[in-house]
């Protein structure tokens, strides 16, 4: 049976960035990805943070446009702008190949059209199991460690994972639908610097968020509805958004070329546990995503270099991997919870929120930051703004049902 230090489950920037950190710091590493080509298939927006490249060591040149703009969309449809960082855009075929290359070229080897299929444990070992899709054969192979990083497809409800098992993942699962729309000319300039987010309703009154991001060669246009949505309707759903991004941002040019891709999201809490023995569980598989604008890569790349860093010393593994994600992300991300819960209980306060991050712009440059860089007068300033925003919403807005966006 063949066997290395650390095998990890999944070829996203979760296991990506894990594998190259891992075999950088000479620990016998195999990724096992059950698609042929890493990356052509995740279907992803692809926003990313301030920084991201340099973060992880990454080549600027995939990133695709610097984003300084967001523009934030209420309810009703009215907009309200922000500056930072800038942020970037890319493609995951780029960006999870390119992290894919990088930790091959240190090392790691990456099996791809290899579906993981079981996990058991075995003394001082975890036996693995997969589907060698190339061969059509079964294959094990046995870890010291092993790092599920396999996204939102992740139950991992079998008894094997032991306290990492969640009863209620489902629960926080968003059905995302996507265009690639390409465009016989460029769309009206602003479109290029700007990340858009929507927040409305959709025609039967369910909460969603849309997005418009750029791209060089496309727009990438899309929405997310928390649960199940038939496809037909999803669709419809996106079809009006499109019309209304068309309108603003591409009245005057043809679309030559459209590519429907969907894909599930995971908008719920965080897993309480995400280590059990040899065993870890990182990025969107462990719920490491902002459930407020689906920001998920950041926080994967990150938790796969806790694994990495956690598994190179050897000991305690699952004891410095648990500290190191709750002292990064739980505070953050179980408050984005919290807030987008509020916000969708009544739609009418996200023009509250937006109209305050607009007049405040420390605000948005805080709230990017994570708990533990906030300084002590950052927190004061936070809770001093989530207060004023609350009062506002109490104070001022009647309860009504939410409405629907007209085309
Ligand atoms: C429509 C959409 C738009 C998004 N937009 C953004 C955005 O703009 N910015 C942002 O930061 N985040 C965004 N996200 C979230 C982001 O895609 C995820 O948070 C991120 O991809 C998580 O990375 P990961 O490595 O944990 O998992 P993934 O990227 O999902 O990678 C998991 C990998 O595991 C592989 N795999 C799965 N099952 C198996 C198996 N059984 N055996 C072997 N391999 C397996 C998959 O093929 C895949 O390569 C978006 C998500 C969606 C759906």
């Amino acid at each position: 049976m063949d066997s290395c230090d650390l095998l990890i489950i999944g070829c996203g920037p979760a296991g990506a960035t894990a594998a190259r950190e891992a075999a950088r710091a000479g620990v016998t590493t195999v990724v096992l990805e059950r698609d042929a080509v890493v990356g052509a298939k995740r279907v992803c927006a692809a926003g990313l943070r301030p920084g991201f490249c340099g973060t992880f060591d990454l080549p600027k040149s995939l990133v695709h446009c610097d984003t300084p703009r967001l523009g934030l969309f209420d309810a009703a449809g009215g907009e309200y702008e922000m500056f930072f960082g800038p942020g970037h855009t890319s493609t995951r075929e780029e960006l999870d190949g390119t992290m894919a290359a990088l930790a091959a070229g240190e090392g790691a080897e990456i099996r791809t059209r290899a579906l993981f299929r079981a996990l058991k444990a075995e003394r001082d070992r975890a036996i693995v199991e997969y589907a060698d899709l190339e061969s059509g054969r079964r294959r094990n192979i046995s870890a010291r460690s092993v790092f599920f990083a396999v996204g939102a497809t992740a139950r991992l409800e079998d008894a094997s994972f032991g306290r990492i098992a969640m009863a209620r993942w489902r629960d926080g699962l968003i059905t995302t639908l996507q265009y690639r729309v390409h465009l016989d000319r460029p769309a009206a300039a602003i479109a290029y610097e700007t990340l858009e987010l929507h927040y409305y309703c959709s025609r039967d009154g369910r909460p969603l968020i849309a997005w418009m991001f750029p791209k060089r060669d496309h727009l990438a246009i899309g929405l997310g509805v928390m649960g199940k949505m038939d496809g037909a309707t999803l669709r419809a759903e996106l079809d009006r958004f499109t019309e209304r991004v068309a309108r603003r941002l591409y009245s005057g040019s043809a679309v030559t070329k459209v590519k429907v891709e969907g894909h599930l999201l995971y908008g719920g809490v965080a897993r309480r546990c995400v280590a059990d023995g040899r065993v870890l569980v990182g990025g969107t598989a462990a719920g490491f995503v902002d459930a407020t604008n689906g920001e998920g890569i950041f926080e994967a790349a990150l938790s796969g270099r806790f694994a990495a860093d956690a598994v190179a010393r050897r000991d305690r593994i699952a004891e410095r991997y648990s500290r190191s994600v709750a002292q990064r992300f739980a505070h953050r991300l179980a408050h984005r919870v919290l807030l987008m819960r509020y916000l969708e209980r009544r739609p009418s306060r996200y023009a509250r929120l937006f109209a305050q991050m607009a007049a405040t712009p420390r605000l948005a440059e805080v709230l990017l930051k994570e708990d533990c860089e906030r300084s002590l007068r950052e927190r004061a300033f936070l809770y001093r703004q989530a207060l004023r925003f609350w009062a506002n919403t109490v104070r001022a807005i009647p309860a009504t049902s939410p409405v629907p966006i007209r085309p």
